[in-house]
């Protein structure tokens, strides 16, 4: 038994998803499918807030955009009104709870963690049971199965929720696994799961990725397929680089290090929950489900030359601390760190020296970091620099810290160019090697870089 995932790129239209459909009707039966909402229903439902909160005749409005664009799609991939009813009444059913709490929203004034988890969730739980009205009428078997009851439980953690993975492994036992048949295709929503207290609380933006990985180990399925209708790995964004290549294999390690920064294929958490019994996570392109896609094992191979993929993000600002000695000097870093923990931001990486603390902040927090820097009395630093103009290239590749010359041949790539290099950081990761340049250099120095690991040692100046 497999778990199949399916990404919002292949819910994008009902072209689309009658394709979707089709390959799932022939591939998925036997198996357990994680959906998620149709592709930018997440962020209409989570963007909708505001004006919810600040005006309720809005609400009226933002539901109806919702409940349009599934029944134009369940309309048009399923004319028979009768094969409809069911969906109809349980759409009904989610848009009704919905508009509750949007105007729950509006009725207290304010906006949690914990209501916009609930709305966030709505997108996968109709998604869903879109997609079983549609395989229904296509004469296929299938279930729809809540991980609130099936028990996926989490820590609680409201926007950025872990599973509990002995405790889920431990539901899914009874809850689920009674229930595989080969004849049929179980459809689970992704991206959210259940606190101890009952509360639904999801997995972070993309998170579906992460709900399969966690339903793949605790049923013990042979692997995770992850559906997208673009390729698996590639050596680097093929928008910068349209000769780039597919990867075929990469580690566990390879994969979280590309996507956590940059790499959009995989939730970084992804391959969390699989490493322990070592199940394989199959990237594969619904376009070409033949092919093989790229496939992430436990194995750690280093493969000519060395170097598999080269990644990139915008999404990256520095808050620079600038004080005497703070190398040396007792609980700076925990004092700003807890600051910054305390006001929901994270910090994606540090680097220090003796006379500053660089943290790397996703380009959202930036100014928000700042602000609550600013209010900590007394101010444990002298100065506090925000840079925004920065672009992050993360060079992965299994062996990188143990062979020679690799860091060296990636800053000759980026001399030979004229491009500076700003902060590096090589050794944290076994696997990765990451530094920031100006953003405008950005596309000059990921080029430099395939280009002296991939192909000549020329590079593109443009
Ligand atoms: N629908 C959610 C999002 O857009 C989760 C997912 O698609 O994986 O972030
Ligand atoms: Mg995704």
């Amino acid at each position: 038994m497999k778990v199949i995932k399916i990404g919002g790129g292949c819910l994008q239209n009902e072209h689309k998803i009658d394709q979707i459909t089709t390959l799932l009707a022939k591939r998925a039966p036997g198996h357990v499918v994680v959906v998620s909402a149709l592709h930018g229903v997440t962020d209409i439902l989570l963007s909708s807030i505001p004006a919810a909160l600040e005006d309720d005749s809005r609400i009226d409005e933002i539901v109806g955009r919702i409940k349009k664009r599934h029944l134009e799609v369940a309309r048009r991939l399923v004319p028979s009104a009768n094969k409809r009813k069911a969906f109809n009444e349980q759409l009904k059913a989610h848009l009704l709870e919905l508009e509750r709490i949007y105007y729950g929203v509006n009725f207290i004034q304010e906006i949690t963690r914990k209501s916009s988890d609930r709305i966030a969730s709505f997108g996968e739980r109709i998604s869903a049971c879109l997609l079983v009205c549609i395989m229904a009428a296509k004469g296929v078997h299938t279930a729809y199965e809540l991980p609130e009851k099936m028990g996926l439980i989490t820590d609680g953690k409201f926007g950025d929720a872990t599973a509990d993975l002995i405790k889920t492994e431990r539901n899914l036992r009874t809850t689920l696994l009674p229930k595989l048949n080969k004849n049929q295709i179980i459809f689970v929503p992704g991206f959210y799961g259940i606190s101890q207290k009952g509360e639904i609380t999801t997995f972070g933006r993309g998170g579906s990725d992460y709900s399969a990985a966690v339903l793949a180990m605790g049923t013990g399925a042979e692997c995770l397929e992850v559906w997208k209708d673009v390729g698996g790995y590639l050596s680097a964004d093929p928008k910068f680089i349209p000769g780039s290549q597919l990867i075929s294999e990469l580690s566990y390690d390879e994969a979280a290090e590309l996507s956590y920064f940059g790499s959009k294929i995989l939730h970084p958490r992804t391959v969390e929950p699989l490493r322990k019994k070592r199940l394989p996570i199959v990237v594969k392109n619904t376009l070409n489900p033949d092919a093989g896609g790229s496939v992430i094992t436990h194995r750690r191979r280093v493969i000519k030359p060395v170097i598999k993929s080269i990644a990139h993000t915008h999404d990256i600002g520095i808050l620079k601390v600038h004080a005497s000695g703070v190398g040396a000097r007792l609980g700076i870093l925990g004092q700003v760190s807890s600051q910054l923990a305390e006001n929901q931001i994270n910090i994606k990486s540090v680097v220090t020296s003796q006379t500053c603390i660089s943290l790397l902040l996703a380009a959202e927090d930036l100014e928000q970091g700042r602000k609550v820097l600013m209010t900590l009395k007394p101010r444990p630093f002298r100065r506090l620099e925000k840079i925004d103009n920065v672009a992050l290239v993360g060079v992965v590749g299994e062996g990188l810290l143990t062979q020679p010359g690799i860091a060296a041949k990636c800053f000759s790539a980026t001399a030979g160019c004229n491009v500076n290099v700003e902060m590096i950081a090589f050794g944290p990761s076994r696997v990765a090697l990451y530094f920031l340049v100006q953003k405008e250099y950005l596309k000059r120095a990921v080029n430099a870089i395939h280009n002296s690991f991939f192909l000549s040692p020329a590079c593109d100046l443009t």
